[in-house]
């Protein structure tokens, strides 16, 4: 039998220029796994880098981070096509298994990785955004020895099992928060970030657990998710209404998933003195808040989250247990071919939550 020796793949050629090509198929060398793509979400970083956010084509203080001539996608689920005995011990799987690998290809070497610190390995391989680590909006992708590789069940939709990415995420930043169960907690945006927020805070049992968003559809699926009060904030004032909730304190958490400016200050002016502020977004632009409300107004924990360390388990459990609204998260589907239809529904970004390509 001959194997075709090329694949359909999105190629990455700066801002705005992404074009679906016919490149060479990978082969996997020792110790890897060629991999058969199943789906590939797209996230809003993907659309950050698409536009050309400052954090991955650079600006006066940081040098490019992304590069061009990559295939593009990180939140991905596929079925094992080639595997060797070293890789098949090392992640446990064999030819067949469905598999996630964390987007995040670490060195192993450098200060963070050697202590446990990988999330934030100083070299910072992530699949889709780096030429030594392509993405999955290809037919095949290749996962390198140091990829961190999770097993799923057949058993669930694949753009449901691409959710383990997003999902894992969200549940850093709400590990992050340190929620106990007396808490308010508020989680901005009801996006694929900030409902996996929802979820994640549910399970933690706070006293509330308030989402807010600007479209009634998203509140009424975080509902579903577990928020016990939603606020539309174009018809109604959050920080009045948490007050209202808190004998006058405000919110004991604010979780940030919008990645829009007029979040920060919305979340410095909903938490109480002594809060948590969680800031998992990234920033198409520059936020300007007064600071003096974290130092001198409130002493507030300003947080920071990147990746889902440590909660591909718990993100991969939920997602099998069949308990989340999956299909209302995961809200279109696309073919490879009319990937770019895919990036402009994200960025309209008002129809859709989680957008997918399914090979
Ligand atoms: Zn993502
Ligand atoms: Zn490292």
């Amino acid at each position: 039998m001959t194997m075709s020796s090329t694949m359909k793949a999105v190629i990455v050629h700066g801002p705005m220029n992404y074009q679906l090509e016919e490149i060479a198929k990978p082969t996997a060398g020792p110790g890897q796994a060629l991999i058969k793509v199943e789906s590939v979400g797209i996230c809003a970083s993907d659309l950050k880098c698409y536009h050309g956010a400052a954090k991955f084509w650079g600006d006066a203080n940081r040098p490019a981070w992304a590069e061009t001539e990559v295939v593009p996608g990180h939140e991905f689920v596929g079925i094992v096509e080639e595997i060797d005995d070293e890789a098949s011990k090392r992640w446990n799987v064999v030819v067949g298994d469905r598999v996630v690998a964390e987007q995040i290809v670490p060195c192993g070497e450098c200060r963070y990785c050697k202590r446990g610190e990988y999330w934030m390995c100083a070299p910072h391989g992530m699949f889709g955004f780096k030429r030594a680590t392509p993405g999955a909006m290809a037919e095949y992708m290749v996962f390198p020895k140091e990829a961190r590789v999770h097993k799923v069940s057949k058993s669930i939709k694949p753009q449901h099992a691409a959710y383990a990415e997003p999902l894992s995420c969200a549940l850093h930043a709400v590990e992050r928060g340190n929620i106990k169960k007396t808490d308010c907690v508020v989680v901005a945006g009801c996006g694929p970030i900030g409902l996996g927020m929802v979820i994640g805070a549910a399970a933690k049992n706070p006293a509330h657990l308030i989402a807010l968003d600007v479209d009634d559809r998203k509140l009424a699926i975080a509902k579903e998710c577990g928020a016990t009060l939603t606020i539309n904030i174009s018809k109604e004032d959050p920080i009045k209404i948490v007050r209202e909730m808190t004998e006058g304190y405000g919110a004991d958490v604010y979780l940030e998933g919008t990645g829009h400016p007029s979040a920060v200050p919305q979340g410095l002016n909903i938490l109480r003195k002594l809060g948590t502020f969680v800031c998992y977004s990234v920033f198409k632009e520059d936020v300007t808040v007064d600071w003096s409300i974290i130092s001198d107004d409130k002493e507030l924990d300003v947080l920071g989250a990147h990746l889902g360390p440590h909660c591909w388990p718990p993100a991969i459990a939920m997602i099998e247990s069949g308990k989340l609204p999956l299909d209302k998260i995961c809200t279109h589907q696309f073919p490879l071919a009319d990937f770019q239809k895919g990036l402009d529904m994200v960025s309209s970004g008002t129809e859709s939550i989680k957008v997918s390509l399914l090979l």
